[in-house]
C-alpha cells in the first residue's frame, strides 16, 4: 500500500511547489506530483521537480561520515564513524575557539534548503558561541533595502493578484524558465507583456513585446519613464500628491533623462522609451515584476529603486493587479530569533567576499573555523581563485555538511553526510507566494546521512549547550505561533492537516498596500527616501553609468534546469547548454569565432573553457552563459572564476552581472 506524505520542494527557487510524495511498502519513493489545490504549483511540477527521484537516489549521495587524507582540494577521504567525525569536530572547535575566540568560528549557509529549520536552526549553536556572522548579500538584500528606502517594506504584490493585472511589465526577470509557475499565472491575465531585458530570454520570447536595454542601464530607463509620464500628464496626480513625498524634487532630479539621453545610454529606439512609457502610463491596473537578477550589478540598487517608484507615480499602489513585485518574504512576519537564538551583533562577514576574508591578514581574529551548510561556496562564490586559495589554507578547519562531494566538500577536514528533504521534517516559508508548507519525513534517511537539525543538535550536546536544544516540532510550532499580521492563525496542527496554509490577508488575492499606509518616516511613499540619504545614499535614485577593463559584458543569469549550482552533478537533467558561452555574430566574426568553437573567456582574476555559440539572444558587447557548474565536473573553469567579488551601491550585494571579460578562440 503507497503511503502519501506531503512535501515541499525546498530549494532556491521562487515557487516552493507543495506536492505529494508517493512511498512503497518498502519505504522506496515511487512518484512526486505537484498539488492541483495549491494556488501557485497548481498540479505540475518543473523538469527539476520531475526527476528529483534521480537527486533523491543518486549512486553519488554521502552515505557516511569522512575525513581528508590528502591535501586540501584533492577529494582524498577516507570513511569515519560519525562518533569519530563529531569528536574531530568538537575537539577543534574548542582548541580554535581557546586559541582565537569564538570570532575565528565561521558559519557559511544559504538556501540550498530554505526550510526553517534546516537553515536557521544552526544558527542557535552559532549564536551561543558567539561566532562571526555571516551577512547574506549573494541575492536579494540589495534590493530589500531598495524597496524599503522608498516604501518602507519589500513586500510588493501577490503574485496570485497578477492575473487582475492588464499590463505586465517582466523586468529583469526570466520566469519562463526560474518560475514557471508563477509565468503560468501572468500567462493566465491575459495581460499585455513586455520584458525589460539585455537577454532574449524565453520569457522575452514569448513576451508581447521586449525591450533589449544595455545591461545595467535599467535605472536610466525607469527614470526616462517617470520623466516622460510627467511631462506628459501621463501620471496620477491626485495619488501622487496624497500618498507620496518629494514629487517636487523627484520631478526636479530626473528632469534631463529625456528620451533621446534615455535611448543612447540604453541603446533602444527613443521611441520605443516613449511608446512604453505611454502604454504604461494608461493602461491600469499595470504591474511591474523585478527579477532577482537587476540587483545584482554595481549599481543595483539604484536600478530597483528607480523602477520601484513608477508604480507610485502612476498610482498603481493599493490596487488589485497593480505595483511591483520583487519578493514576499516579508510577508513572513515571525520571531526568527525564536529559531535563531539571539543574534547581538558580532563580527560580520560579507558571504560573497570569503575569498579576501579566508585571505585577509589583517583580519583579527582570522578565520579558523568554517562550517559550511546548504551551500557550495567553492562554486557559487564570485572570483572563485580566491576562494579557492583561501580554502586551501592548512590553518583553516573546515566542515562540510552535504549530500554530494562537492567542490567546497573537497576542501573539508571533515564532510559529514547530509539528508535530502524527504528524509526530514521542516516547515516553509516563500519568496514568491503567500503560503506556508509542511514537508513531513516521507523515507528513512539514505545511508548514515543526518539533517541539519540532527547534526547540531548532537553538537550542541557535545559542548554542552543543553539550553539551546528544543524538539523540533515544538519548536515550529511555537515559531509559527509567534507570528503577527497575517501570520496569525497558522500552527503546526493546523499546518498539517492540509500540508499548507494561505496568510490570513485580508482579501485573496491580497492587494498590497490595502490600507495605502506605508511605513517610511514620512508614512507615505518616498520619492525623495530621507532614510537613503541619512545612510550616505542620493535621496532620489540616478543612473550611474559603469565602464568596463574589458570590451565585452558577461552577465550570467539561470538555467531553467538548475538552481544555482545544484543538480549540475545529476546526469539525467545535466545539460551542454551549462558549459555555452553565447555572444553575438558580430563580436564572434571580429575574433574569428564560429559556431561550436571552443574559446577562453579571460579576465584579470581569472579564466574558463567554453563552447561558443553564435546568438541573436544578446547584443553586440554582451556575452551570456547560464547556471552555475561545479569546477571539479569541466574542464579549464567556470564563470564564477572570472566574476567580481565587488559589492553593489546598497547592502553590500553581489554584483556577478557587472563583469567584464574578453573571448578568445582556442
Ligand atoms: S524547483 Fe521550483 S518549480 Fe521545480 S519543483 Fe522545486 S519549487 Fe517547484
Amino acid at each position: 500500500m503507497t503511503k502519501i506524505v506531503f512535501s515541499t520542494c525546498p530549494k532556491d527557487c521562487y515557487d516552493t511547489c507543495a506536492m505529494y510524495t508517493h512511498v512503497d511498502d518498502s519505504g522506496r519513493i515511487v512518484r512526486v506530483e505537484g498539488r492541483r489545490e495549491h494556488g501557485l504549483t497548481r498540479g505540475f511540477l518543473c523538469n527539476k521537480g520531475q526527476k528529483i527521484l534521480d537527486w533523491v537516489y543518486s549512486p553519488d549521495r554521502l552515505k557516511y561520515p569522512m575525513k581528508r587524507k590528502g591535501p586540501k582540494g584533492g577529494g582524498d577521504f577516507e570513511r569515519i564513524t560519525w562518533k569519530e567525525a563529531m569528536d574531530i569536530i568538537v575537539q577543534n572547535l574548542k582548541r580554535i575557539i581557546k586559541e582565537y575566540g569564538p570570532l575565528s568560528v565561521l558559519p557559511y549557509e544559504y538556501a540550498g534548503h530554505m526550510g526553517l529549520l534546516s537553515r536557521y536552526y544552526p544558527y542557535r549553536f552559532f549564536n551561543k558561541i558567539g561566532a562571526s556572522q555571516l551577512e547574506y548579500t549573494i541575492c536579494s538584500e540589495t534590493g530589500k533595502r531598495a524597496l524599503i528606502y522608498h516604501y518602507g517594506t519589500h513586500a510588493g504584490m501577490d503574485p496570485e493578484d497578477i492575473v487582475n493585472s492588464k499590463y505586465v511589465v517582466i523586468w529583469g526577470f526570466n520566469p519562463a524558465w526560474t518560475s514557471l509557475h508563477f509565468f503560468n499565472l501572468i500567462k493566465k491575465s491575459g495581460a499585455k507583456t513586455v520584458v525589460v531585458d539585455p537577454v532574449r530570454s524565453e520569457t522575452a520570447e514569448r513576451a508581447d513585446e521586449h525591450i533589449q536595454l544595455r545591461p545595467g542601464t535599467d535605472s536610466a530607463l525607469a527614470l526616462g519613464m517617470a520623466n516622460y509620464l510627467i511631462n506628459n500628464g501621463l501620471y496620477d496626480i491626485e495619488f501622487v500628491e496624497k500618498h507620496t513625498y518629494g514629487f517636487s524634487e523627484y520631478k526636479e532630479t530626473i528632469k534631463d533623462y529625456t528620451p533621446e539621453r534615455v535611448s543612447s545610454i540604453c541603446g533602444i529606439e527613443k521611441s520605443a522609451v516613449e511608446h512604453f512609457a505611454e502604454e504604461y502610463g494608461s493602461t491600469k491596473p499595470a504591474a511591474i515584476l523585478i527579477g532577482l537578477g537587476v540587483q545584482r550589478n554595481v549599481n543595483g540598487g539604484e536600478i530597483v529603486r528607480s523602477i520601484s517608484l513608477l508604480p507610485a507615480l502612476t498610482g498603481n499602489i493599493g490596487i488589485h493587479g497593480g505595483g511591483f513585485f520583487y519578493s514576499s518574504s516579508a510577508y513572513f512576519t515571525v520571531d526568527y530569533d525564536m529559531l535563531k537564538g539571539s543574534t547581538g551583533e558580532r563580527r560580520k562577514i560579507n558571504m560573497i567576499r570569503l575569498g579576501e576574508a579566508l585571505l585577509d591578514e589583517e583580519l583579527k581574529p582570522p578565520i579558523k573555523f568554517l562550517f559550511v551548510y546548504n551551500s557550495n561556496p567553492a562554486a557559487i562564490c564570485p572570483d572563485l581563485n580566491r576562494v579557492r586559495e583561501g580554502l586551501s589554507r592548512d590553518d583553516l578547519f573546515t566542515v562540510v555538511h552535504d549530500l554530494f562531494m562537492t567542490d567546497t566538500a573537497e576542501f573539508a577536514d571533515v564532510v559529514l553526510p547530509a539528508t535530502s528533504y524527504f528524509e526530514t521534517f521542516d516547515v516553509h516559508f516563500t519568496y514568491c507566494g503567500l503560503y506556508v508548507s509542511v514537508n513531513e519525513k516521507a523515507i528513512e534517511p539514505i545511508g548514515e546521512s543526518r539533517s541539519n537539525y540532527e547534526v547540531f543538535t548532537e553538537l550542541a550536546r557535545m559542548m554542552g549547550y543543553n539550553d539551546i536544544i528544543e524538539d523540533p516540532e515544538r519548536l515550529t510550532d511555537r515559531v509559527l505561533r509567534s507570528g503577527t499580521g497575517f501570520m496569525k492563525g497558522i500552527t503546526l496542527e493546523r499546518l498539517r492537516e492540509k500540508g499548507f496554509m494561505r496568510l490570513n490577508t485580508p482579501s485573496a488575492p491580497h492587494v498590497a498596500f490595502y490600507d495605502l499606509r506605508f511605513n517610511t518616516p514620512s508614512g507615505k511613499i518616498e520619492f525623495y527616501s530621507r532614510a537613503a540619504e541619512a545612510d550616505g545614499l542620493p535621496p532620489i535614485p540616478g543612473y550611474t553609468k559603469v565602464d568596463g577593463d574589458y570590451p565585452l559584458r558577461f552577465i550570467t543569469p539561470f538555467h531553467r534546469d538548475l538552481l544555482k549550482s545544484q543538480y549540475f552533478n545529476i546526469r539525467s537533467i545535466y545539460s551542454e547548454e551549462w558549459m555555452v558561452i553565447e555572444i553575438n555574430k558580430e563580436d564572434a566574426e571580429a575574433r574569428g569565432i564560429k559556431d561550436g568553437d571552443l574559446v577562453k573567456v579571460y579576465n584579470k582574476r581569472g579564466s574558463c573553457t567554453m563552447k561558443a555559440k553564435i546568438s541573436s539572444r544578446v547584443k553586440k558587447g554582451v556575452v551570456l552563459s547560464y547556471g552555475i557548474p561545479w569546477p571539479k565536473l569541466v574542464r579549464g573553469g567556470t564563470p564564477n572564476f572570472t566574476t567580481s567579488s565587488a559589492v553593489s551601491d546598497i547592502g553590500g550585494g553581489s554584483t556577478y552581472h557587472t563583469n567584464y571579460v574578453e573571448v578568445e578562440k582556442l
